[in-house]
C-alpha cells in the first residue's frame, strides 16, 4: 500500500503513519520526493484496510500497488533510482561500464586488466574470486586473496569493485571489500542470500536467473529491498531457450520492459548472454540502444588461458573499440558515457 502525504504534512504527521503501519504489522519505507513523501507499507497486507491510514491528518489519499512487487514497481517509485559511485552514478543519464575478468587469477593477471580497462573507459571493474561452477573440479577463485587484489586494483585505479557473493557466510568478508555485490544467476532465487544481502547497505547487482521471468526478477529485487537496501541493480545475462549457437539468448525486450516496470538501473551483461567474444560488441551496442543503464563486460588480457569464460572474454584492445562504438550510441539516444573515474596511482 502506498500513503501519500499532503505536500505540506510535517514531520509529525509522517511519523503517525509510520507508527501505524508498525501497529498493523507493516513495515514502512519513505520516500521524500521534490514535492510530497510517499510512505509504502509492505508485508501481509489483504486485511488491512486503506481506511486505517486514509483518515490520519496530513495524509492525501492511499492506493494499493496492483503489482506483487511493491518497493521495485514505478508505481511506488516514478522517477529512476540513482545509485551514486566515486565520480559517476548507475541509473540517470550516464551510461555505465564495468569489465573485468570472470575470475581474479593472479595479482599480476587483474592490474594489468583493470589498468588496460581503465583506460579503455571502463568505469567499474567486475573480477570473481567465489565462482559458481558447473564442475566441483574446475577453478572455484581465489576467496579472499583475489579479494585483496581487487582492492589494490581499486587503489591503484580508483575503480569500484564489483564481486560476486554466492552465500551468506561470505558476506562478512565481502562487505569489508566491494562496492557492489553482484549475486549470480544462479542465486537470484536464493531468498536467505537475498534476505542477507538486504541487511547491507552496500549496492547489489541482481543477474536474472538462467529460466526466471522478468516478474521473477523483479520479485527477487522485492527480498533486498525490503530490508531496506535501495541500491539494487538489474541485470539481464541471457535466458535458456532452445537455441543452442549462442550460450544463452539475450532478451533485449527485458530492458525496455524492465524499465518501464521499475525505477532500478537496469544492466545488460553481453558476454554471459552470447558466449562467445565475436558477437559480445554487437549485443552490447543492442543493448544501449535498447535503453540499458550500463553494461558488464568479461575482458582478459590471455582469453586462451582463462581460467573460466576465456571464450566469451574479449582482448583489452576490443573492449576499447566497443567502448568506442557505445559511446556513440549512448549519444543518439541521447545519453553519455559515464566519466572515467579519478586514479590515484596510473
Ligand atoms: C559471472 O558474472 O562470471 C557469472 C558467473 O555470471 P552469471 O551468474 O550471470 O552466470
Ligand atoms: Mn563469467
Amino acid at each position: 500500500m502506498m500513503i501519500i502525504m499532503h505536500p505540506g504534512a510535517s514531520k509529525a504527521e509522517v511519523q503517525e503513519v509510520i507508527a501505524c503501519i508498525a501497529e498493523q504489522g507493516l513495515s514502512s519505507h519513505v520516500i521524500e520526493g521534490v514535492e510530497r513523501t510517499v510512505i509504502g507499507a509492505v508485508g501481509d497486507s489483504h486485511t488491512v484496510s486503506p481506511d486505517a491510514f486514509s483518515v490520519l491528518p496530513g495524509v492525501e489519499s492511499v492506493m494499493r500497488i496492483s503489482q506483487p512487487y511493491k518497493l521495485a514497481s514505478r508505481q511506488f517509485k516514478p522517477e529512476n533510482s540513482v545509485i551514486p559511485f566515486n565520480g559517476f552514478s548507475v541509473g540517470g543519464d550516464d551510461v555505465a561500464v564495468i569489465a573485468g575478468p570472470c575470475s581474479v587469477e593472479s595479482r599480476t593477471q587483474l592490474l594489468e586488466i583493470a589498468q588496460a580497462v581503465r583506460e579503455a573507459g571502463a568505469n567499474a571493474l567486475r573480477g570473481g574470486v567465489y565462482k559458481p561452477r558447473t564442475s566441483p573440479y574446475a577453478f572455484q577463485g581465489l576467496g579472499e586473496e583475489g579479494l585483496e587484489y581487487l582492492a589494490e586494483a581499486r587503489e591503484l585505479t580508483g575503480m569500484p569493485i564489483v564481486a560476486e557473493v554466492m552465500s551468506v557466510a561470505q558476506l562478512d568478508v565481502m562487505t569489508k571489500y566491494v562496492d557492489v555485490l553482484q549475486i549470480g544467476a544462479r542465486n537470484m532465487q536464493n531468498y536467505s542470500l537475498l534476505r542477507a544481502v538486504g541487511e547491507t547497505r552496500t549496492a547489489v547487482l541482481l543477474k536474472r536467473g538462467l529460466s526466471a521471468t522478468i516478474e521473477e526478477l523483479l520479485m527477487a529485487s522485492e527480498y533486498i529491498l525490503s530490508g531496506g537496501n535501495r541500491n539494487v541493480m538489474l541485470c539481464e545475462r541471457g535466458i535458456r531457450t532452445f537455441e543452442t549457437a549462442t550460450r544463452n539468448t539475450t532478451d533485449i525486450n527485458a530492458i525496455p520492459v524492465l524499465k518501464s516496470l521499475t525505477h532500478l538501473p537496469v544492466i545488460l551483461d553481453p558476454s554471459h548472454s552470447t558466449g562467445y567474444y565475436e558477437f559480445v560488441t554487437a549485443i552490447a551496442r543492442a543493448g544501449i540502444a535498447a535503453g540499458a543503464d550500463g553494461l558488464i563486460i568479461e575482458v582478459h588480457n590471455d582469453p586462451a588461458h582463462a581460467l573460466s569464460d576465456g571464450r566469451q572474454s574479449l582482448k583489452p584492445e576490443v573492449f576499447a573499440n566497443l567502448v568506442k562504438q557505445v559511446k556513440a550510441i549512448a549519444e543518439a539516444v541521447d545519453r553519455r558515457l559515464a566519466p572515467v573515474a579519478r586514479a590515484s596511482a596510473v
